[in-house]
């Protein structure tokens, strides 16, 4: 059965609250939740990590609170931070490919990015032990020469947090609830302190409204 059918039917059928999923380990919660069914499901995701003290914090965060998310890592960074990919394995997140450094792929030769996803796709099974298979673009960016040529699968996103720009926590989480609902991919970055504490703070926000979290490949089943 797919995850989230399952995870929709058990919330349905459920005449108790979320304790029940939080208690089979189906979903993590912080607490308990006391409302009849889950509202929905969202996916946060993180990209342009690893960042040493940024990401560490928010890996923290999400562990305290039981939630797993999408971290989309670009290839540059991943050298002298092993530990934190290595984390994010262990904890349960889904490790996705963002290229090797931040030119949009549209603008390299198809040989050239090829390359940049190829090495990164590399140094993280060197860690993990296993292959991305997900790739969200930079500048989400792509093209129907990059989607015949690549086997990973693009994922881009719902709700645009603007976290770079805005780089304030309040204008950040307002933005992300005004606009999040139901299947919604939400794209922030964690190389912000900003980010990770707007990101830190949507986790309770939508926790206590009754989402759910999932990560993307949960989210993309049909
Ligand atoms: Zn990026």
């Amino acid at each position: 059965m797919k995850l989230l059918y399952a995870l929709g039917l058990l919330a349905a059928v459920c005449a108790a609250d979320l304790c029940i999923l939080r208690a089979a380990g189906a979903i993590g919660y912080r607490e308990c939740l006391t409302v009849q069914e889950a509202k929905g499901f969202v996916a946060l995701t993180f990209d342009d990590g690893p960042h040493g003290e940024d990401t560490a914090r928010l890996l923290d965060g999400l562990s305290e609170r039981g939630i797993k998310a999408s971290f989309f890592l670009m290839g540059q960074s991943i050298p002298g931070q092993e530990e934190l990919v290595r984390r994010m394995k262990e904890e349960g997140h889904l490790i996705g490919n963002h290229g090797y450094g931040h030119t949009p792929l549209t603008e390299l030769s198809g040989r050239e990015a090829a390359e940049g996803l190829e090495e990164t796709s590399r140094l993280i099974e060197e860690i993990t032990g296993e292959e991305p298979e997900y790739v969200r673009p930079p500048y989400g960016k792509w093209s129907e020469e990059l989607e015949a040529g690549v086997e990973l699968t693009p994922v881009l996103w719902s709700v645009d947090s603007m976290d770079w720009k805005l780089r304030d926590r309040r204008q950040i989480v307002d933005r992300v609830l005004k606009d999040a609902g139901n299947g919604d991919i939400i794209l922030m970055h964690d190389i912000f302190p900003q980010s990770v504490d707007a990101a830190l703070e949507l986790a309770d926000r939508l926790s206590e409204e009754g989402y759910v979290f999932v990560t993307v490949d949960e989210m993309l089943v049909d």
